[in-house]
């Protein structure tokens, strides 16, 4: 019973909003009834509603098909070609990396030839190889990773030929750009401009430090401690970087590296904090 009056009401409802016969055939006429012979409502529109500007507006819709037609193909084609240039240009350029939005910072292939100059640093490179120097082209230097090489009591001299090794055991992907060895001294070994395989997805992006240590608690000697604040730095530097882009392969992946910076974080702020000052020395 109920539902029976709910019907009624509203249909009485719906009788009261009902258009009149007469709204009803203006909706049908304007809004509808596209297939009619609207001819007049069109000028209409044209005419009294926008003036003359619309009929202006089609004329030259309609001679700018007209002169595309009278245009050779090859003038088209060599349009559209410029315009992907210049596409890309815009796409390369938004990728810009931080060398070129810092003031003052260097490029990577600059930086190269600075370190070829160091008498602190020694170079001794690894050989192009799919496992361990793939001679990849760094996209960026957006960040400094530190690590500990893992192996207690052995040399960056080891460790590099571990990795130059890989090439022929092809064990795994390994390397770093540089080795600090147990008394301070600096190896490098994958160019600054290129990819080594230390640090996950940020391999593209980093460079890569290993500091070589004495024991299984991963903590570095203080000649290594030293070299590791003096080159993180240094780099810094040159790549317009700060001590907020020094990171821990833990930071990246979770992995227990450098392991004494990881279990000690007072003395991961406190290596932050020496860089810092270096960085603030040698810009003043
Ligand atoms: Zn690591």
């Amino acid at each position: 019973m109920e539902n029976n009056e709910e019907q009624v009401t509203r249909k009485n409802d719906s009788d009261q909003v009902e258009p009149s016969n007469e709204a009803q055939s203006f909706g049908n006429r304007d809004f509808f009834d596209w297939d009619k012979d609207d001819s007049d409502l069109v000028d209409r529109i044209r005419n009294e509603e926008t003036g003359d500007s619309i009929q202006e507006g089609f004329m030259d819709i309609r001679g700018l098909s007209a002169l595309l037609k009278k245009v050779p193909w090859y003038v088209i084609a060599l349009s559209v070609l410029a315009f992907a240039v210049i596409l890309f240009a815009f796409i390369s350029e938004s990728r810009t990396t931080r060398e070129a939005r810092t003031p003052g910072a260097r490029s990577k292939s600059e930086v190269q030839i600075e370190i070829e100059n160091q008498d602190w640093i020694e170079q001794d490179l690894l050989p192009i190889n799919r496992f361990s120097r793939p001679g990849l082209e760094l996209e960026a230097v957006n960040g400094i990773v530190i690590h500990n090489i893992g192996n207690p009591d052995t040399t960056a001299v080891q460790n590099r030929n571990f990795f130059a090794n890989l090439a022929m055991t092809e064990e795994r992907h390994a390397s770093s750009h540089f080795i600090i060895c147990l008394d301070g001294a600096i190896l490098q070994c994958t160019p600054v401009d290129e990819v080594a395989y230390a640090s996950n997805e940020r391999n593209i992006d980093t460079l890569s430090i290993e500091v070589c240590h004495p024991d299984d608690t991963g903590g570095f000697t203080n000649e290594a401690y030293i070299s590791a604040v003096r080159l993180t730095a240094w780099l810094c530097v040159r790549f317009g970087l700060t001590s907020d882009d020094v990171i821990r392969h833990y930071d990246v992946q979770g992995k227990l590296c450098p392991q004494y910076f990881v279990e000690n974080e007072g003395a991961w702020l406190t290596f932050k904090a020496d860089v810092d000052r270096v960085i603030e020395f040698s810009s003043s």
